[in-house]
């Protein structure tokens, strides 16, 4: 059974403490999301988990297979099965999607087995349609040059077709706080909504109250201040989306900035 348990992870920025002590276990089969209004520490998350280097672990661990990964590098993390968005340059010129994708798909396996000769080309383009079928996504997306000229959405789309190429046990996505939210949920939900089965697990991250009309979590938490202050079933999505966030400030003390 693979699981991804966060115990107690504290993370610093920049000499700031911006997470204190973060609890949180993600089974395979089980869709997570994370809530909480901006600045509480939800991206912090997502960069300690895939090993930025901006982001300095000042205790706590995760552990995955049997491995703490904050110990390794961030390849060696995705090669245990783990995805975690945003761990590739954002853009390559010249190296089209379905290009950057093959490379993807045989570090993996060379990881898995050092004498690899890569995916077959047949094989990878047969893989490569029937996901970009299942995501609904134009097969001409793959012959355009990774994240050239690419919009916003198309960014989205190229993070989550290479999540489904690399059919990860644990995905870790964080949906960001820029303009292109309720796109870029949308097609991230899309996305893991396609991927959902006993064989997948994910931890979506967004700071959008109306997540349930996208994606159907099996749990929600809400992150204030630096910590997981509350968990349950959709349902506390959508207390959230009725009530906000005063509530949960009121029980579990004002953020002072
Ligand atoms: P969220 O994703 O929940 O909106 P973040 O994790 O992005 O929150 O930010 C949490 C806190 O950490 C904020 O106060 C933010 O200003 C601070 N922070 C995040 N990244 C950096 C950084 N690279 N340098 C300095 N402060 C940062
Ligand atoms: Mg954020």
């Amino acid at each position: 059974m693979s699981e991804l348990v966060i115990k107690n992870l504290q993370v610093n920025v920049a000499d700031t403490e911006i997470l204190k002590g973060v609890d949180l276990t993600i089974r395979k089969g089980e869709i997570h999301a994370i809530m909480g209004p901006n600045g509480t520490g939800k991206s912090t998350l997502a960069y300690a988990l895939m090993g930025h280097p901006n982001y300095e672990v000042a205790g706590g661990e995760v552990i995955y297979k049997g491995e703490n990964i904050l110990e390794l590098e961030p390849d060696e993390r995705s090669h245990l099965g783990l995805y975690l968005a945003f761990q590739y340059p954002v853009a390559v010129p010249g190296v089209t999607v379905a290009n950057f994708l093959r490379t993807a798909i045989n570090a993996h396996r060379k990881a898995a087995d050092q004498e690899d000769k890569g995916i077959p080309i047949p094989e990878f383009r047969k893989m490569l349609k029937e996901r970009m079928d299942l995501l609904k996504m134009d097969h001409s997306f793959a012959g355009r040059y990774l994240n050239e000229g690419f919009s916003g959405g198309e960014k989205k789309r190229a993070e989550i077709l290479q999540m489904a190429t690399l059919s990860p046990e644990i995905a870790i996505l964080d949906e960001t706080d820029s303009g292109l939210d309720i796109d870029a949920l949308r097609i991230v939900s899309e996305g893991v909504n396609a991927l959902r089965g006993s064989d997948f697990g994910a931890l979506v991250i967004t700071h959008y109250q109306r997540i349930l009309n996208y994606i159907h979590p099996d749990f929600v938490h809400v992150m204030l201040d630096g910590r997981v202050v509350e968990s349950g079933g959709p349902e506390l999505a959508l207390k959230l989306e009725e009530q906000g966030y005063d509530w949960l400030r009121e029980k579990y003390g004002q953020v002072v900035a």
